[in-house]
């Protein structure tokens, strides 16, 4: 995979040095069996050094997560090797099936079909809470 020249795929940049491996797992990208390329440590004229993902296939990816993990992200879609999108990414309000609740009276530890949803409720300091329950996530 040439990774300077993606023909269709997702390339999410500006991640803040040292995440991307986080955002790799978080993603489920080692499930998907597509070529992914990650670079840790890039010089970046904004940041000083930033990681970049670059996914060489046409497939989705969550970015509420991407906004979780590296609210400064910014992804970019690729097609037909040009730059078709390019979405900012931010802290999402909810984050569904990304968390789970680490209170063992939650109802989610007994009802196990129910999504793991948390709610932003601290912008400032990253604050999400499960819905259920309220308990912090980190
Ligand atoms: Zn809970």
């Amino acid at each position: 995979m040439n990774i300077d020249s993606i023909k269709n795929g997702v390339v999410i940049d500006h991640i803040t040095a040292g995440r991307a491996m986080e955002l790799y797992r978080l993603l489920g990208l080692d499930g998907v069996g597509v070529p992914v390329a990650i670079i840790t440590n890039a010089l970046s004229s904004k940041k000083g050094k930033k990681d970049i993902i670059k996914i060489d296939a046409d497939i989705p990816v969550d970015l509420d997560v991407i906004g979780f993990v590296d609210p400064g992200a910014t992804v970019n879609m690729i097609k037909d090797g040009a730059v078709v999108e390019k979405k900012k990414m931010k802290l999402p309000q909810i984050l569904k099936n990304v968390l789970k609740c680490k209170n063992p009276r939650c109802i989610t530890t007994t009802e196990q079909e129910l999504p793991h949803v948390f709610r932003l409720t601290d912008a400032d300091h990253k604050t999400y809470r499960c819905i259920y329950c309220e308990t912090k996530a980190k």
